[in-house]
């Protein structure tokens, strides 16, 4: 399997470097077309390529097409190269993706070219999709994901309306008062990741030692990011089922999450004042272990056009019940009192009302993009 994910990331990344090689006076680089073509001399020259999976290599060419597509489009950004042990998985599609059997409740099997038959674990029915992916995680975890779109989650039809704030000590703030926290690392677990990362420091790189630090590492950052999927998987679906719209901030979290700007120092050039960007990285850790962009993504993907985008513009300073709206307002980081009504709130529920009531932007592209019918299904709001 590893192999295979091997041969998918170095044809990727030589179909990444062939485009990358353009210039003004050059032609066009080859397309998917010429590609393939080149695939093949490739692997009637070299054995270990034809060891593996022809499949799994033409559908690497074929996806960093769809990217590149993707780039032109303007949706996605620059594809970017395959990194091992990061990156690493493969696609199977067409008629070999549907040899699957299975065996019991909880487990199947699965003929992947050229490795034979897995049996895998699984985590819900097994869909009738015409594409699986295989990929292999940080901590050397596999898994098989087959490409098929879940139906949407119906609306209640209630009509209620429910304003989501996204926080750092609050993970995400609810209209109706409710304050969800996304769990992270426990107290202890982030004393043995500081450790960790301090013994990682120290330890020759490419070492025995080194090795093993970083698979710690990379084992309970994977714990974190377990549970904080876990999380948002629950609370999406919680909020799809329960409320007919739901209203987000709309926040631009990589520009929010961006480090700071140097600060020149005017009296000594080529010297610089300090521009707290350890504190800024702090606050960016918490943004991001907190999962905002998961949650919005994996709403709109439950309630597709149920979610409202809101500028989040001074909802914070704003009161929800005379709409005075003054910095003064926020008394401290958890509590809100308005100074000219005395309305009195959790900060974070008030400016959940405020979002619930808010009024929409646009944060998508009104054209639609066209689309290959050889791409894996994609949600409608990911187009
Ligand atoms: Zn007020």
């Amino acid at each position: 399997m590893l192999e295979q994910c091997r041969h998918a990331r170095y044809v990727w990344n030589l179909a990444l470097e062939q485009w990358s090689m353009w210039t003004r006076d050059k032609a066009a680089t080859p397309g998917y077309v010429e590609q393939a073509r080149q695939l093949t001399e490739a692997r009637a020259a070299f054995g270990w390529l034809r060891a593996g999976s022809q499949t799994v290599q033409q559908q690497a060419l074929r996806d960093f097409d769809q990217a590149a597509r993707n780039f032109y489009a303007g949706t996605h950004r620059r594809p970017t190269w395959r990194k091992a042990g990061l990156h690493e998985g493969f696609r199977i599609v067409g008629g070999q993706a549907t040899r699957v059997v299975k065996l019991n409740r909880k487990r199947a099997r699965v003929l992947v070219p050229k490795v034979g038959w897995v049996k895998v674990q699984l985590s819900r029915a097994i869909p009738d999709a015409k594409s699986y992916r295989v990929t292999c995680d940080r901590v050397g975890r596999l898994h098989l994901a087959f490409a098929v779109i879940p139906p949407p989650i119906p609306a209640p039809g209630t009509g209620e309306v429910v304003g989501v704030d996204r926080g750092v000590t609050v993970s995400a703030a609810l209209s109706t008062g409710e304050l969800l926290a996304c769990p992270g690392l426990s107290e202890r677990e982030q004393v043995r990741l500081k450790q960790l990362q301090r013994r990682l420091a120290r330890c020759r790189r490419g070492s025995n030692r080194h090795r093993r630090a970083k698979a710690a590492i990379a084992k309970l950052s994977a714990r974190a990011g377990d549970r904080r999927k876990d999380w948002v998987e629950k609370t999406s679906t919680n909020l799809a089922r329960r409320f007919d719209l739901i209203r987000v901030e709309d926040l631009r979290i990589p520009q929010m999450t961006r480090r700071p700007k140097p600060k020149p120092d005017p009296a000594r050039p080529g010297a610089y004042l300090p521009n707290r960007r350890r504190a800024k990285a702090g606050l960016n850790r918490g943004i991001l272990a907190n999962g905002w962009g998961q949650l919005v993504t994996r709403l709109e993907d439950k309630a597709p056009g149920r979610v409202e985008k809101i500028s989040p513009a001074c909802t914070s300073q704003t009161c929800s019940v005379c709409g005075h709206r003054a910095p003064e307002n926020r008394e401290s980081q958890a509590v809100f009192r308005c100074v000219a009504c005395g309305h009195q709130a959790h900060a974070d529920v008030n400016a959940a009302v405020n979002i619930a009531a808010g009024r929409a932007v646009s944060a998508r592209r009104e054209t639609p993009i066209r689309v290959s019918p050889k791409r894996e299904p994609q949600h409608a709001t990911s187009a």
